[in-house]
Formats: C-alpha cells, sequence, structure tokens
C-alpha cells in the first residue's frame, strides 16, 4: 500500500510513488510513499492559509488535546515506531527508540505550553494609557527536516508551530518519510482541523522548492546542508519572510592534561560514532593537549576495536550502517581526501560485509591530522573523526573556534578553571562539560552560531521566538 499525503485534510495519491529502503538490508522495501508535486506543494500551501485564520483563534484547550494525545500516542507505540526509524535511516534499535520517546516528550512539552501562553502588561510612558504585549501566531509555517532525525526533528518543529497556533506545510527528507508520515498520522487522527497540518513527501527541488517560491508562506524553518540552507534564505528574503536555519557543524571535542582519560574517551567515542556520526552535533576533530595524547590515541583505537558494526535492528548493535550509497561514497572520500592530506589513518575507515547487503563502515579515525586540513574544516557527516596534537590548553581553544561552524563545543577536564573559560569562550551554542558534544534535552535552546545556525533558537521556550509575532496595543483609560 503506498502511503499518501496528506493535503486539506484528504490524503492524496499523487501521480508517482517512491520506495523507502533500508541501508541495513538494501532487499528491504520499509515502505512505498506518494510523491508530491509541484501543484501538490501549492494546493497544502492554500490550504493551509485557508486554515489560518480559525487555526490562529482556537482554544488553548483544544490545541493543548490535540498535543497531548500525541504525546501519548507516540510514546504507547515507542518501540513499534523506534523500529521504523531504525530501519529506514540505520541508527541501533536503542537510538531509534530513545529518539521516538524524545519526540513524545517534545509534544508533551508543548501541549503544556498551550497552556502557559502569556503576555505583559505594562504602564505606558503616557499617562491614563495602558500598553500590553502579546504574542501571536506568524501565519503559514514551511517546514523542511533532513534525514538523520527522521521524528525528532520534524516533532521539535511541528509540536510549537501548532503550539502557537500556526497553520503547518511539512516537507520531509525523501529518504525517511516513513517517521513523518507517522507522526502526521497521529496529529491528524489526534482531532486536527483539515488544513493545519499538510504533508507533502517528495524532492527538495520539487517540493521543496515551491515552498521556497510561495509568497503564502510566512516563516520557513529548516533543517539540513548548509548549501541548501542558503536557497532557504536567499528566497526567504526575496519574499520578506522569517526564516530559521539549522545546517552543519564541525564540532571540536578538546581532551586536556588532566582529563580523566575513561571520561574523554567515552564521550569522544559517543561524539564521532554513535549514530554513525550522522548528527550535525558530532565531533569530528579531536582536539588534545600533547601530555595526554598518546595515551588517549591508544585508549580510542582499544575502545574501538570492541565497536560493533551491524544491522541497526540486531541485538547488541552499536553502531548502524551510513543512511545510503551517497552518504557512503562521501565519508570513503573523505577517509581518501584524509590519507592524500598526510593524516594517517590510526584505526578503521573499512567497508564491512554483513548478513545482509547494507552500508557498512568500520569507524575510522586519523591522527597526525592539522586543523587546516580538509577533513578537519568540512563537514563529513559520518563515522569519521581525526585527532589533533596540541601544545596546551590556549592552542586548544584556538583551534576549538578556528572552524566556519559553531553549533557545539566540548572538552574533557577536570579542572574548574578550564572549563569555566571553555564555557565563556567556546565560539558554539552549545558546550559540553565532560559531556559527549551530541545529546541534548528537549526541553532548553538548541542552535548554534556562526555558519552552523541562522534565527532564534530552536525548543523549549525559546521556541516562541519564531512561532510568534509580537504585538503591542495601547489603550486609552
Ligand atoms: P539537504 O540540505 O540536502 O536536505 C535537507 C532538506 O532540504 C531535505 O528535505 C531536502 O529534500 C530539502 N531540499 C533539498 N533541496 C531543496 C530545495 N532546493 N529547496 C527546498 N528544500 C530542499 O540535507 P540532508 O538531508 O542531506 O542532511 C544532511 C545535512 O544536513 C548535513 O550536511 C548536516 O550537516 C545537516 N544537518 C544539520 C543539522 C543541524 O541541526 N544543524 C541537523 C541535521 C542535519 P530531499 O528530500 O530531496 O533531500
Amino acid at each position: 500500500m503506498v502511503q499518501k499525503n496528506l493535503i486539506d485534510g484528504e490524503w492524496i495519491a499523487g501521480s508517482e510513488a517512491f520506495r523507502n529502503i533500508n541501508p541495513s538490508d538494501t532487499n528491504d522495501v520499509v515502505g512505498e510513499y506518494a510523491r508530491a508535486s509541484a501543484d501538490d506543494a501549492r494546493a497544502a500551501i492554500a490550504a493551509a492559509k485557508a486554515a489560518f485564520p480559525t487555526w490562529s483563534r482556537s482554544g488553548i484547550l483544544e490545541r493543548h488535546a490535540i498535543l497531548r494525545k500525541t504525546a501519548d500516542e507516540i510514546l504507547a507505540r515507542k518501540d513499534e515506531l523506534g523500529k521504523l526509524l531504525s530501519r529506514e535511516e540505520g541508527k541501533t534499535l536503542a537510538e531509534g527508540i530513545g529518539e521516538t520517546v524524545r519526540a513524545g516528550q517534545i509534544f508533551d512539552f508543548f501541549a503544556g505550553e498551550c497552556l502557559r501562553l502569556a503576555g505583559e502588561v505594562l504602564p505606558s510612558a503616557r499617562p491614563n494609557i495602558g500598553v500590553e504585549i502579546t504574542r501571536e501566531p506568524v501565519g503559514v509555517v514551511g517546514i523542511i527536516t533532513p534525514w538523520n532525525f527522521p521524528i525528532a526533528i520534524p516533532a521539535w518543529k511541528i509540536a510549537p508551530a501548532l503550539c502557537y497556533g500556526n497553520t503547518v506545510v511539512f516537507k520531509p527528507a525523501e529518504l525517511v518519510p516513513g517517521s513523518s508520515w507517522a507522526i502526521v498520522d497521529i496529529l491528524n487522527r489526534a482531532g486536527l482541523p483539515k488544513g493545519v497540518l499538510n504533508l507533502v513527501m517528495g524532492k527538495g527541488s520539487v517540493v521543496g522548492q515551491a515552498m521556497l517560491d510561495s509568497p503564502d508562506i510566512h516563516a520557513i524553518t529548516f533543517t539540513g546542508s548548509t548549501g541548501t540552507g542558503k536557497r532557504v534564505a536567499l528566497a526567504s528574503v526575496e519574499h520578506n519572510r522569517k526564516y530559521q536555519l539549522e545546517m552543519g557543524g564541525k564540532n571540536p571535542f578538546v581532551v586536556l592534561d588532566d582529563a580523566d582519560l575513561a571520561v574523554a574517551v567515552e564521550a569522544a567515542v559517543n561524539s564521532a560514532f554513535f549514530s554513525t556520526g550522522q548528527r550535525c552535533t558530532a565531533s569530528s576533530r579531536l582536539i588534545v593537549t600533547e601530555g595526554i595524547h598518546d595515551r588517549f590515541v591508544a585508549a580510542m583505537g582499544e575502545r574501538m576495536k570492541g565497536l560493533v558494526v551491524d544491522d541497526a535492528l540486531k541485538a547488541g548493535t552499536q553502531i548502524g550502517p551510513v543512511v545510503d550509497e551517497s552518504q557512503l561514497n562521501q565519508d570513503t572520500d573523505y577517509i581518501a581526501i584524509g590519507r592524500q592530506e598526510g593524516a594517517k589513518l590510526a584505526f578503521g575507515g573499512e567497508l564491512l560485509k554483513r548478513d545482509t547487503p547494507g552500508f557498512y563502515l568500520q569507524p575510522a579515525l586519523f591522527t597526525e591530522a592539522t586543523n587546516a586540513m580538509r577533513i578537519s574544516r568540512e563537514e563529513i557527516f559520518g563515522p569519521v573523526a581525526s585527532v589533533i596534537r596540541v601544545k596546551d590548553y590556549d592552542e586548544a581553544l584556538t583551534v576549538a573556534n578556528d572552524t566556519p561552524f559553531g553549533l557545539s563545543s566540548g572538552i574533557a577536564t577536570t579542572s574548574l578553571k578550564h572549563a569555566t573559560h571553555f564555557k565563556r569562550n567556546a565560539e558554539a551554542g552549545m558546550v559540553m562539560v565532560n559531556l559527549p558534544t551530541a545529546g541534548v534535552d528537549f526541553h532548553v535552546p538548541f542552535g548554534g552560531r556562526k555558519g552552523s545556525s541562522h534565527g532564534s533558537r530552536e525548543q523549549g521556550r525559546y521556541a516562541a521566538e519564531f512561532y510568534t509575532t509580537v504585538k503591542t496595543a495601547y489603550t486609552l483609560a
């Protein structure tokens, strides 16, 4: 059965369909999905526009109930949805279930936020006048998501959009439509009025582009590559629309001489290789001071030997496959580039054969890398990391900040002085002390600076900044 797009409350088949393939076993077709056309996207935008006046004035209890019901169903079905996610994206079952739980928690959080909408009442600077400051929804929000977090990223964009009274046109990455279809189905059954949430699965160059080109989309929230992010920005400036971008990272993880070695190695392995390194918050630059360098590299090699790379759904798998062939080629190309640049491939990097045909890659660790190499400057988005040797903390901080990106930044140290200094001076939106650079909470702001992000933060109460517009009203008493 082909899973359809949701436009104006109707499930629409469209003229084409595409297959969702399991990267752990390319013979396994996860499902077939209707491919939306540019006209479908325009119909979805028109439906969202028509639904906006009523939904934007809907009662907070109605919105609360829908988001709450959605959270409950996602959490009740976490094993099944987590398995679907792992099957289509390739992260391990534990990671797939964990991400699904997070999506449930996000809907739960924003269900609560519906009941906490508030404004401010202030005296005017002039006598006998009152001032009210309120937040109103922005209008039709376009949501464009990448493949690497197929349920959490859609959740952290859809939940606040609906909570604050916006209507939505949602385009997930074509590579992973299954999880997105499932949450749209859940929201639809939870009672959303027609047109409030529209799903258009299909190609970014067609469906996404039609969204960028529409004057009727008032805000676009995008997560994905830097290149596509720039297109979103340029098109949004053209239409004078609000936009928010979360793009790549080249996140540093600093290891100082005084670090607890076991803590540093665990955090580095998690940052660099878990979720197959396919996280925008992954660390691919391990910046290590010379006193601990050799011990750290040796311990990393030992730890990496034990990593189990296999089918995402198999019990015991710690690292699943790369998401598809083109990403696998990108990873192996960068491994070749690193060697040509003179870094030493100290561990891994070879393709692996498993029981089923899939995109299996042994996590790779380079040593003797410099921060000027392409492998240290460009986002690889796979299980590939480099160790960069530095003299001391000051050089480590300089190297950590010497990147066009600024999403997440980590440090392993037992020194309060260095931890405090690093938190203040790391040029990143998120800083981790003795923790992996990836792995964030659902109720606090997420986002970066420099080339990683543009616009206000996502998640937690800070999400209101993007999904609402502020009104200041004056009344003569
Ligand atoms: P892409 O930028 O290729 O795709 C992201 C989304 O944009 C997809 O839905 C894609 O559609 C769509 N898209 C592609 N072209 C257009 C267009 N012309 N107009 C509108 N939409 C378009 O990134 P990937 O999905 O390949 O994700 C990997 C990249 O995303 C990595 O580089 C990673 O760094 C970054 N990323 C950043 C995150 C962050 O929070 N900072 C989080 C996750 C990923 P289609 O389905 O056709 O691909």
